[in-house]
């Protein structure tokens, strides 16, 4: 009679640690969110500082890039806040003499918000307290900066199409804005000329705007 072989116990792998590993869509956002935690938690001190809290400070901000005034609507647009509530922070800007309301230069019954020379004043502060976050993206090597960019530009773009971004004056849903082909770079029609994507600007006066390009 045959003997029976003995009994082999298949070796266990144990999980690698590396398996519950969320996806990469997943971990870019968890970076991106961390960066920004960062970057507002040091905004915010600064902002702290000068006794005006976050919501004020991205006032600030927002009004700095256009010198010739918004609405409140706009405003309120950009913050994802209620018309009210960008209104008590605005009340509150106009009471520091941080920021003033003036008649509005498409609409004279209309009112638009601009900085006061005070409020320029504080916002520089603000933006110095930003300048590590800048110190170091300038440490990539140039072409991974401009990559960079290039990339989170086109995540802007996905995002806009699921409405969870506000409008941008970026060049990319500007009417002047030709994207390159091939080896030809992208143009900007209004100063008819290349506009490499290192140029790309993220909020452009000059811009016209237009639907965002499906991506
Ligand atoms: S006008 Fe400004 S936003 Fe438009 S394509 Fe030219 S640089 Fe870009």
């Amino acid at each position: 009679m045959p003997s029976t072989p003995p009994s082999v116990t298949p070796p266990v792998t144990p999980p690698a640690p590396w398996q519950d590993t969320p996806p990469v869509s997943a971990r870019v956002i968890d970076a991106i969110t961390r960066i920004g935690t960062v970057m507002r938690a040091g905004v915010w001190q600064a902002a702290a500082a000068e006794h005006l809290p976050p919501a004020q400070a991205d006032i600030l901000d927002l009004l700095a890039a256009r010198p010739e005034g918004v609405r409140l609507s706009w405003l309120a647009e950009q913050l994802s806040v209620s018309a009210a509530s960008a209104s008590d922070s605005v009340s509150s800007l106009v009471g520091k003499g941080l920021v003033v309301k003036v008649k509005a230069p498409d609409d004279g019954r209309a009112v638009a918000l601009r900085l006061t020379p005070a409020g320029r004043k504080v916002h520089r502060k603000l933006s110095q307290a930003l300048s590590f976050g800048e110190d170091a993206v300038a440490r990539l090597p140039a072409a991974d900066q401009a990559a960079l960019f290039e990339h989170l530009l086109g995540l802007i773009r996905h995002l806009q199409h699921t409405e969870h971004f506000p409008t941008l004056r970026s060049c990319t849903s500007c009417q002047h804005f030709r994207p390159g082909k091939g080896n030809k770079p992208h143009r900007c029609q209004l100063v008819d000329a290349p506009l490499p994507t290192a140029w790309i600007r993220l909020d452009c006066p000059e811009h016209l705007g237009t639907e965002v390009t499906p991506p």
